[in-house]
Formats: C-alpha cells, sequence, structure tokens
C-alpha cells in the first residue's frame, strides 16, 4: 500500500514562486500546507545566483538569490510550511492527487484540496540548436556552469565564448571574468541584446567583453575538446552571411540560448498550453484549465525578476487556498486576453469576471495585472485593449523591448469598460 498524506495545499517546486506560494496558502487559511522539491533543499536557481539584484522592488533592497531565497525560506519554516526536499514529484491527477518519491520515504501519495504548479523552468540545449562541427566536451549550459562555478567550486574551462545575451550569459560572462577565465565575446543573434539593459552595461560594458549583435555560431571544432569556434554575421532574416566567417579559439563554449518552462508534469495532466509562453494557460487568480490546480512563476512564463515570480505566487498560493476551503466560486465567467498586433505574449490570458461586469480582484490591490512581452523593440510605443474596433489605451511607454517584461495593472473602471465582451485584444503601437 502506498502511503497517503492528505494536505490543503500542495506545492510543487521550492523556488521563489512556490516558496511565496506556500506561504500566501497559509497565510490565507490554508493548514496544512506541503511543498515538494527535488533538490537537496529549498530556494530553487536562486541558490546558484550568488550575484546581487534580487528583490529590487520587493525588499528595495540589492539581494544576492540565496539572501531573497532565505527570507522566504525562514518565513515558511516560522508559519509552519512542511517541505519535503529530495523528492521527485512523478504525477498529477486531475482529482488532485500527487505521486512523489524521495530515498527515505520511497513512493508517496499527497491528496489536496489545491495543488500549486511551480517547477521553474530548464535551458535549451545544443540539440535544439543544431549547431554543425564535432562533439567534444567543453560545451556547456549557462545555468549548468553557474551551479558548478557558484556551488560545486568546478571551473568550467579558460578561454570562453557564450552564445545568447539574455540574462543568465551576461552574468556568467561577467562571473567567469570574475573567477579569472578569459571571456572572448557574448554572441547574439538578435540586432538587440536578450537582457536587461543594466546586465549589458554591469556584466559587460565594466568588463571591457565584446558584445556581438546580428552574430551567431555556425561551427564547433575540435576533437577531446573545444579548440575553436567559427561565427558568422547574420542577415534580416537571421541567416548567417557567406564569407562573414571569424574562427575564435577557445576551449569551452556556454550556450545561453533561452529557457523553457518545465511543463511534463502539466502536459501529462492534460492542462492547455499556451504554446507562445509554453506554459499552462492561466486566469489572474493563476487558476489553470484544470479545476483546482494553479501554476506560478517562470513555469508559466519565463520571467526577468524574481520580484514578479514572488507576486505570482502569491496570488496562486491565496488563490489555491480559498478553492481548498470553498471550490469554485458560482457564477463566474472568463474574459480571453489575445495577443494582439505587437504583443508576443500576455499572461493571465484569462480573466475571471463575477455578476454579470463586475471584474475579480485578486491579492490587495484591487485590480488585475497583465505581464506582457512586446513582439519587437519599439521607441514610444503605446498599449490598447481593442474590443470591437474599439481601442482603448491602458499604457505608454518610452521604449518598449521584448527581452523587457511589461506589468501592465489593469484599474477596475477599465474592467468593467470590457466586461461583457467575450474576449479582447492586447496590442502595442510605435511612436504614437
Ligand atoms: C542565471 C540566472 C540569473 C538570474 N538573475 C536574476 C536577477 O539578477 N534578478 C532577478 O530578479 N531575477 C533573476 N533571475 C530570475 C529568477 O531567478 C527566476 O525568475 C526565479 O528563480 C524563478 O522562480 P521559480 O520558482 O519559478 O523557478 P525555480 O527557481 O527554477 O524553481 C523551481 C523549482 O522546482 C523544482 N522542481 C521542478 N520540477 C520538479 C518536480 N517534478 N518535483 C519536485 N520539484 C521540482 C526545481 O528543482 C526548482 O527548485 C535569474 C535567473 C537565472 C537562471
Amino acid at each position: 500500500m502506498i502511503p497517503t498524506i492528505h494536505s490543503d495545499v500542495v506545492v510543487i517546486g521550492g523556488g521563489p514562486a512556490g516558496l511565496a506560494a506556500a506561504i500566501a496558502a497559509k497565510e490565507n487559511g490554508a493548514d496544512r500546507v506541503m511543498i515538494l522539491e527535488r533538490d537537496r533543499e529549498l530556494g530553487g536557481i536562486l541558490q546558484q545566483c550568488i550575484h546581487t539584484g534580487f528583490g529590487l522592488q520587493i525588499f528595495k533592497e540589492e539581494l544576492t538569490g540565496p539572501e531573497y531565497a532565505s527570507r522566504f525560506i525562514e518565513r515558511a519554516m516560522n508559519i509552519g510550511v512542511q517541505s519535503r526536499t529530495n523528492t521527485m514529484v512523478l504525477g498529477v491527477r486531475k482529482d488532485r492527487t500527487v505521486l512523489a518519491v524521495n530515498p527515505g520515504d520511497g513512493l508517496v501519495r499527497y491528496i489536496a484540496g489545491a495543488v500549486v504548479l511551480a517547477m521553474g523552468c530548464r535551458e535549451r540545449t545544443r540539440g535544439a540548436l543544431a549547431i554543425p562541427g564535432t562533439r567534444p566536451a567543453g560545451i556547456f549550459t549557462a545555468g549548468t556552469v553557474q551551479r558548478y562555478v557558484n556551488m560545486e567550486g568546478y571551473m568550467p574551462g579558460r578561454k570562453i565564448v557564450i552564445l545568447g545575451s539574455g540574462d543568465v550569459g551576461m552574468i556568467m560572462a561577467r562571473r567567469l571574468t570574475l573567477e579569472g577565465a578569459e571571456v572572448k565575446a557574448v554572441i547574439e543573434i538578435y540586432p538587440y541584446p536578450g537582457g536587461l539593459t543594466r546586465n549589458v552595461v554591469q556584466c559587460l560594458e565594466d568588463f571591457g567583453i565584446p558584445l556581438l549583435l546580428s552574430h551567431t555560431v555556425t561551427k564547433i571544432e575540435g576533437r577531446e575538446r573545444v579548440s575553436s569556434i567559427t561565427i558568422s554575421r547574420v542577415d534580416d532574416d537571421l541567416k548567417p552571411v557567406p564569407g562573414t566567417e571569424e574562427v575564435i579559439e577557445c576551449d569551452t563554449l556556454l550556450l545561453s540560448v533561452g529557457l523553457i518552462p518545465e511543463n511534463e508534469l502539466s502536459r501529462e495532466l492534460g492542462i492547455e498550453i499556451d504554446p507562445r509562453t509554453g506554459g499552462p494557460v492561466v486566469t489572474n487568480e493563476m487558476e489553470t484549465s484544470i479545476e483546482g490546480i494553479f501554476a506560478c512563476g517562470n513555469a508559466v512564463h519565463v520571467n526577468d525578476l524574481v520580484d514578479n515570480v514572488t507576486r505570482e505566487g502569491i496570488v496562486a498560493g491565496s488563490s489555491a487556498a480559498i478553492y481548498a476551503r470553498k471550490g469554485a466560486s458560482a457564477g463566474r465567467r472568463l474574459l480571453q486576453i489575445v495577443p494582439g498586433e505587437g504583443v508576443r505574449y500576455v499572461v493571465p490570458q484569462r480573466i475571471t469576471l463575477i455578476h454579470d461586469g463586475d471584474a475579480a480582484m485578486t491579492g490587495d490591490s484591487g485590480a488585475a495585472r497583465l505581464s506582457l512581452r512586446v513582439a519587437r523593440s519599439m521607441i514610444s510605443a503605446r498599449i490598447n485593449l481593442v474590443s470591437q474596433g474599439r481601442s482603448i489605451p491602458v499604457a505608454r511607454k518610452r521604449r518598449a523591448r521584448p527581452s523587457e517584461m511589461i506589468d501592465l495593472p489593469l484599474r477596475p473602471d477599465l474592467l468593467r469598460e470590457i466586461a461583457t465582451e467575450k474576449s479582447v485584444f492586447l496590442t502595442a503601437e510605435e511612436g504614437v
């Protein structure tokens, strides 16, 4: 017989999203809250991020990843959240049964009033890019190297090229330089950097590390170990331009070419996945398409800032606690928010409306919030809600870039204006 544990809320993943969700669930009346984490400790990816820059919005302080995580771990433990580390969740069922395994307890079944999915994301590998060349040692993903250098104490190499200028790649360029490696260049296929401007300045410019935009790696060479890579310029269609090849001697290639929300459990469960984000479609309560199953953080969409992940966790956790207590509220209706012209994606994709037009409120703010990314770089952008040919301006941005997520609180009066619709488009226009 598989041992069975009853919980009000089970949270899968003990990163910042899962921790915030567990704390919020407990603070909103869930007695038995359990975090299941496959790693040896709680904190998620933050434990390997020893640079500062975490919590600027939530704590108005520059914290390292472990410092930020420890505040939440302490809070969770103090208020009686339970956790099991070294515990891998193998499956979740629609009836909110969770099956998990660890070396001490073996297989355990958790029966939950509500479940929060907070599994984070994982990195794209060389296989996903299909870079031609030999298959030597010395090719790593940037997050793996971050774990080696910051947690396990290993150096991956000495002469390093980084492909991808997202935040992870740029932070690792600085980190490896500080550890004594020579970072020869950061290569970026798009004409703009993939990460935050503050990281371009603090991680590359301050250390004299070249950033080559509109370039990509077109060949890897080496027998046992990487000996060189070839880079080429790309055209407007991101295709390598023949004749622009340049060879860079190096012993290591770091790939920092994107993160993919970790959703094997969600897919198996039959949750609706948004092909634009790679994560579950959620409501403003962070409820997925399956009742009583909530999701938050990087499992839903890849966030730039941990503060946003924490905010989503708080919404998911408090909604899960309310669901575990009361079940779904009757008479609710969903308004779809569809990404339109100029918008790459928007989360949440649905807003819950109750009682004929009054928008459902989440958190303390009294308003629903949208997180969106634009489809291309824009100067002076206007974000609109478009319903039945009517365009309602909701925000203006002096500059908008796909790499910087836009946080858009929706005022209750605005929600009331669109509350009778079934769906509205979110658009972004440049130069207005
Ligand atoms: C290299 C790097 C640098 C960053 N720098 C900054 C920064 O300077 N400032 C900032 O604000 N943000 C930064 N971020 C972003 C921030 O760290 C992430 O947004 C945040 O950690 C995401 O939180 P999460 O809880 O969704 O996911 P994670 O932190 O990834 O946590 C998910 C957890 O779920 C667990 N899990 C997954 N599947 C299972 C399963 N089946 N069973 C049990 N457990 C499971 C994982 O082990 C993991 O611990 C950075 C991110 C990275 C990768």
